[in-house]
């Protein structure tokens, strides 16, 4: 067997793993998503972006289908879902602690790590309520 299909067929079988881990069937869909995020370096995506990338790569998936698989992934813990506004949802394949800019024209997320930035005078929140996590996007622009 050629190197490179040894190990696309390894990245398969670890997605696949992953996915049983997080409690997920590994369906082929999942699996062809799962591959294109979590395959690479860290990323921000939004299900049109990820609905783009695999179509490109000759994978017939409905935009309903990615978001669906999208919020799944978040559900199992495998991704973060950073809400920029009403409009514009991010999925971040980084789900460790960590704040976000957010470049508004270029629609473009980048991390802040979560040493580098402190959130204070965060009010008590109402009883029977705990303070389970804060998200902070910074807006920025081109200077
Ligand atoms: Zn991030």
């Amino acid at each position: 067997m050629a190197k490179a299909a040894r190990s696309a067929k390894n990245l398969t079988a670890q997605t696949t793993a992953r996915l049983r881990q997080s409690g997920l069937r590994p369906t082929r869909q999942r699996v062809e998503l799962a591959g294109l995020l979590f395959d690479d370096c860290d990323r921000h995506v939004t299900a049109e972006s990820l609905h783009d990338e695999i179509t490109k790569a000759g994978v017939k998936v409905s935009l309903a289908t990615v978001y669906n698989t999208l919020h799944q992934f978040t559900q199992a813990g495998l991704l973060r879902q950073v809400i920029v506004d009403a409009a514009r949802s991010y999925f971040d394949t980084n789900t460790g602690d960590h704040q976000h800019f957010f470049l508004e024209k270029e629609g473009m997320l980048i991390d802040i790590p979560g040493e580098a930035i402190s959130v204070a005078g965060v009010p008590n929140p109402p009883p029977g309520l705990t303070v389970d996590r804060v998200d902070v996007v910074v807006r920025v622009k081109r200077a």
